[in-house]
């Protein structure tokens, strides 16, 4: 995302838009990649002696649970601003960087398909959140086992 500084003006904002794509961005993280390309926008304007610049990227995601693996869909929307002084120098403002930066930073810190997901099992790998998983039906095989000797040994 190039912004042309000679393009720039005090009244009006001007509008760029671009896509990303999620693989040449390098924009894919750990239990989270996008489903296709970034819609990227920028309205920016010059605003005394910077240039001010308002952002939103948007883009579908396949996130992937930190605790069960399950893999689900969802969406990412992330508005931001960035601002630069003006120099004199610079004809041309870049901002792919600073976007890139900023988006990475709104990633989930901890990705869950849900607040109370149950992970799986770390005995018997089984998702905790389909119900009760293979050792814990043993266990209550066992118990029940011992109960019915319990009973007979009573009677
Ligand atoms: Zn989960
Ligand atoms: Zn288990």
């Amino acid at each position: 995302m190039r912004v042309d500084v000679a393009r720039l003006s005090e009244d009006r904002e001007l509008e760029l838009q671009e896509t990303w794509g999620p693989v040449e961005r390098d924009l894919n993280a750990p239990g989270l990649e996008f489903d296709g390309p970034l819609r990227v926008a920028v309205w920016v304007k010059k605003d005394g002696g910077v240039m001010a610049a308002r952002i939103r990227v948007e883009g579908t995601t396949r996130l992937t649970c930190a605790r069960c693996t399950v893999e689900f869909g969802s969406s990412l929307s992330h508005s931001f601003r960035l601002v630069y002084p003006i120099d004199a120098a610079e004809k041309q403002w870049i901002l792919d960087d600073h976007i890139r930066e900023e988006l990475i930073l709104a990633y989930p810190a901890r990705i869950m398909c849900r607040e109370d997901c149950r992970g799986l099992c770390p005995r018997c790998g089984e998702d905790l959140n389909d119900g009760v998983c293979r050792c814990k039906r043993n266990e209550n095989e066992k118990c029940r086992a011992k109960n019915r000797k319990l009973t007979l040994n009573n009677s």
